[in-house]
């Protein structure tokens, strides 16, 4: 007896297909069981009727900081060290752990109404995070960050901590990784430690690497390495890493990245906004790196779609490189599927619709308008659809979406909770959480 089994859906189980034909399918213990032109619903406790729906895999975010969806909109049009320093950094300091966990809900149901169903995050108040994960249903591999200063060392014991007791929690669902934040923020010696740590308890490590042009010229005239080998010096990479942004690299880092198997992540709706630039992605794969998109935090981005990231780095590798031909169809989709799975180190078991692989699955609508008439689906995912075009989510076999709402909690409470939070923390706080390097 199967679970649950889901109903006359095109499946999507690999990108090659423009129009993937009709199956259904079964689910089990949170896996996906069986495939078929039909399954008979006799064989299931449960039948998820999707007739006129495309079935896709949960799209992974490898790169988000959820709980910034509070602060969505309120650093807008700023160079990058006036957006940390007289901005975010400031308001950072007067968030509590509960508004962390609002925070991460909101941007939570927001992932999941656009099709994503695993989150790669990095923020403060990881258990606040860790809780609005278990709550919402969704998959997430968690980085508490790290920064260096007098509290350094309690903060990785918390963070040792944190890994101890969440890491495989809510059934597995929740992951944890260590958040040293970046080489401009941490000292070679505290990236030493954590890379030591990570090593130890057996997880990998999330970090912002070369974002800008003159981080990578200030580490070098600092340390007299780029961001990139410096982290590869400290250990960084002798753990599976996630380094996010990574847009200016020299051929020795792309060297150092493939060699260790670390993944980039690339956040391009940030980096555009921010001007800081955006990765060369095709070059990156053809160096044999593995690159994965983020959404950055909601106060740079300001969204958690993922198919948006998906779309500006198929029409920005086109346009870079002159040639329509750049990042078709199949290869820009495999950015947000396999290879975010690879990046979180789940390949083969999330980011595709297969037997044996976790049930992880959005369901979209491509019936509307944008999309008629539905010649190719993948046209349609990339080029035109819209968050609400998702009408259901699973994650490990459970319903997490129905017909756009969440099941699991009072969508409707998440956005006023929001809206009551974001009026006190736009009061500058007395603080800095850190400091930017040049100001
Ligand atoms: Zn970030």
């Amino acid at each position: 007896m199967y679970d649950l089994v889901i109903q006359g859906a095109r499946v999507m189980t690999d990108m090659a297909t423009a129009l993937p034909a009709l199956q259904d399918i079964a689910l089990q213990d949170g896996r996906i069981a069986a495939l078929a032109p039909q399954i008979s619903a006799g064989l299931a406790r449960q039948v998820l009727a999707a007739d006129g729906l495309t079935a896709l895999p949960g799209a992974v975010n490898a790169h988000a900081h959820l709980a910034m969806s509070l602060f969505r909109g309120v650093a807008e049009d700023l160079p990058i060290e006036r957006w940390f320093n007289q901005v975010i950094w400031p308001l950072e300091t007067n968030l509590t752990e509960e508004d962390v966990y609002w925070g991460a809900l909101l941007g939570c149901l927001e992932s999941l109404r656009s099709g994503v169903t695993t989150v790669a995050d990095h923020y403060f108040f990881a258990d606040a995070v860790a809780a609005a994960v278990e709550r919402s249903g969704i998959r997430a591999l968690l980085a508490p960050t790290l920064f260096s200063g007098p509290q350094e060392a309690a903060d990785l014991a918390r963070a040792r901590q944190f890994v101890a007791q969440r890491d495989g929690s809510a059934g597995g669902r929740i992951r944890s990784w260590l958040g040293p934040h970046a080489p401009y923020t941490c000292t070679p010696e505290y990236l030493r430690a954590v890379a030591a740590a990570a090593r130890e308890l057996n997880v990998g490590i999330h970090i912002h690497l070369s974002e800008t042009a003159e981080q990578v010229r200030a580490c070098r005239t600092q340390y007299g390495l780029s961001p990139v080998a410096l982290a590869a010096q400290c250990g960084l990479f002798d753990v599976p890493t996630i380094a996010a942004h990574a847009a200016h690299t020299d051929a020795a880092d792309r060297q150092l990245l493939a060699q260790h198997g670390t993944a980039v992540a690339v956040t391009p709706q940030t980096e555009m906004k921010l001007a800081i630039g955006v990765a060369p992605v095709i070059d990156y794969q053809a160096a044999g790196i593995t690159v994965a998109l983020g959404s950055d935090g909601a106060a740079s981005n300001n969204h958690y779609d993922l198919t948006a990231a998906a779309r500006l780095i198929a029409l920005l590798e086109k346009h870079r490189t002159a040639s329509a031909l750049t990042m078709p169809l199949a290869e820009a989709l495999q950015l947000p599927y396999q290879a975010g799975a690879a990046a979180v180190g789940l390949a083969g078991q999330i980011g595709i619709v297969a037997v044996g692989a976790a049930a992880d699955i959005a369901l979209y609508d491509f019936n509307g308008p944008q999309h008629a008439p539905l010649s190719d689906v993948r046209a349609a995912l990339l080029y035109s659809a819209q968050p609400t075009d998702v009408r259901h989510v699973l994650v490990g076999g459970r319903i997490v979406l129905r017909d756009g709402l969440p099941t699991l909690f009072d969508q409707a409470q998440v956005l006023r909770e929001a809206a009551v939070r974001s009026s006190r923390l736009q009061q500058p706080g007395s603080g800095r959480m850190a400091a930017y390097p040049g100001n």
